[in-house]
């Protein structure tokens, strides 16, 4: 049926794009920053609210250093307060780097020359999976260039190959995608294979800048890219992420346009996207970028910190893109998703790659640890690392909403949950040492359930898992 305004009278307002430059730009412009209206605001947000735009506005537009620290003393409270400890832990895997589009930022651009093009053949994927697996990985994310070759068909079935990998006690539980926009009838396709989150990353809201930097193919379309997560939740995906690529356009204007997308989804389909990215532009080959919108580090740890306060049950993913040093410091922020191990060049895991080859891939990463080291910082640091796949597994989609809004949830699924991941780690991948250190953390965080049947049921889960049995969850 065609819309016709005269039968419909749907309000002009109604049918504006949802995201509108002038509109951001105006708050952005409009909105002061003053003490006290930065202190309502986080508290606003402890008390477990979501910000408005304008409201976020205030918090971009404060610069006082002091200022700055109380947005991320806030941030880290409403961490402690309500997500506790945990970490969860992915592992990125390429699965081809044949690109039909041209992303100025982008190593895999296919008017890169330069870049070494292969696709994993069933038996490479299968290899590279085993080698993940026995390093104790149990959540994956599927990255793949946009070309013909990497249809939904094609997608699902390196999915269910992955699914289909055990290798001892190994196996991926949950498998995460970052790929193209599909029309509505390939997510369904994907959907089938069994997919955790559907990621998809704006790259920039700001419509002229996406035109610069996309210059040609599929994606050079933002409608259509904008649109994509919209058609994944009608063929029935409603486990979608969204993210910017920071340094392409003014940081302010992202977030905001972030804030905006969440809040599309929220009015359209009463859930938010369970998680938000977002990537900071580093190296890539042939990649000669102007530094106009480059984010220093100052303002990448302080929009995060903003982000965690304006959208406070949304997760936030963080990758091996950053070093360690700035991972660390936006970890306590209240991120909820981290790689590690990570190796992002074509076939890496198998031929176990130690240096780079930017020709081989899609941009430099700077924290280069093992997923062991990853975990024993983690633990050094008293989180708790989580390889849960608990909730999507039995149906509880929404779980971060669910941690944030059900009193008790947290307590109840996540921390056990995160527990008895962390055990069957440390029972079957982890050197002495972290299996030492691990099982203090486990100890320690077992004091804190003050429920002494609860204790004792995850006391028992825990003995079992030491004497070989695996996946227990609650
Ligand atoms: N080809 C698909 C696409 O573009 O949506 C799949 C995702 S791409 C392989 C993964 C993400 O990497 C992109 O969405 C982009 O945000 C990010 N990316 C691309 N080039 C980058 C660079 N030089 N530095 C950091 N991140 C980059
Ligand atoms: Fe291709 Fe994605 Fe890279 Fe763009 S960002 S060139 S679409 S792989």
């Amino acid at each position: 049926m065609i819309y016709d305004p005269q039968v419909y009278s749907i309000p002009d307002e109604a049918m504006k794009p949802f995201i509108s430059e002038d509109e951001i730009w105006k708050i952005l412009n409009e909105t002061p920053s003053t003490p006290e209206r930065v202190r309502e605001i986080i508290s606003k947000s402890l008390d477990k609210k979501r910000l408005s735009l304008e409201e976020t506005a205030v918090l971009i537009n404060t610069t006082d250093t002091l200022l700055v620290e109380e947005i991320k003393q806030g941030a880290r409270e409403l961490k402690e307060k309500v997500y506790g400890k945990r970490i969860v832990l992915f592992a990125p895997l390429y699965v081809g780097n044949h690109c039909t589009n041209n992303c100025t930022y982008c190593g895999f651009r296919t008017s890169n020359k330069e870049q070494k093009r292969s696709t994993l053949s069933k038996e490479d994927l299968v290899e590279e999976v085993k080698m993940l697996e026995n390093t104790g990985q149990k959540r994956l994310i599927l990255v793949y260039g946009e070309h013909p070759k990497y249809n939904p068909d094609f997608i699902a079935e390196t999915v269910r190959t992955v699914y289909s990998v055990k290798q001892g006690n190994g196996e991926i539980r949950r498998v995460n995608i970052n790929a193209a926009p599909q029309e509505i009838e390939g997510f369904k396709i994907i959907k089938e294979s069994g997919i955790g989150t559907y990621q998809i990353f704006q790259e920039t809201y700001h419509r002229e800048a996406y035109e610069r930097y996309h210059l040609s193919g599929q994606k050079r379309n933002y409608d259509y890219r904008l649109t994509g997560l919209d058609r994944a939740q009608e063929a029935g995906i409603d486990d979608v992420g969204i993210g910017a690529l920071f340094g392409l356009y003014d940081w302010r204007f992202e977030v905001m346009g972030l804030l905006r997308h969440v809040n599309h989804f929220e009015a359209v389909y009463q859930v938010g996207p369970h998680t938000i990215s977002f990537p900071r532009i580093k190296k890539a080959s042939n990649v000669h970028l102007d530094e106009q919108y480059q984010v220093s580090d100052e303002d990448f740890t302080k929009l995060v910190a903003i982000l965690r306060l304006a959208v406070p049950y949304t997760g936030l993913i963080l990758t091996a893109r950053e070093p360690a040093h700035v991972r660390d410091e936006v970890l306590s922020f209240g991120v909820s998703q981290i790689d590690g191990g990570t190796k992002i060049e074509m076939k890496a895991y198998s031929q176990d790659k130690k240096e780079q080859d930017l020709h081989s891939e899609q941009f430099e990463i700077n924290d280069g640890r093992t997923l062991n080291e990853v975990m024993e910082d983690l633990i050094h640091n008293d989180y708790i690392p989580s390889f849960c796949t608990a909730c999507y597994r039995v149906g509880r989609t929404g779980e971060h909403f669910m941690e944030f809004s059900v009193p008790g949830f947290i307590k109840r699924f996540c921390t056990p949950n995160a527990l008895l991941t962390m055990a069957e780690y440390l029972e079957d991948y982890a050197p002495e040492k972290t299996k030492i250190k691990g099982y203090v953390l486990i100890d320690k965080s077992l004091k804190e359930f003050d429920d002494e049947r609860f204790k004792n049921k995850l006391c028992e889960r825990l003995e079992k898992i030491k004497a070989g049995e695996r996946d227990l969850y609650f």
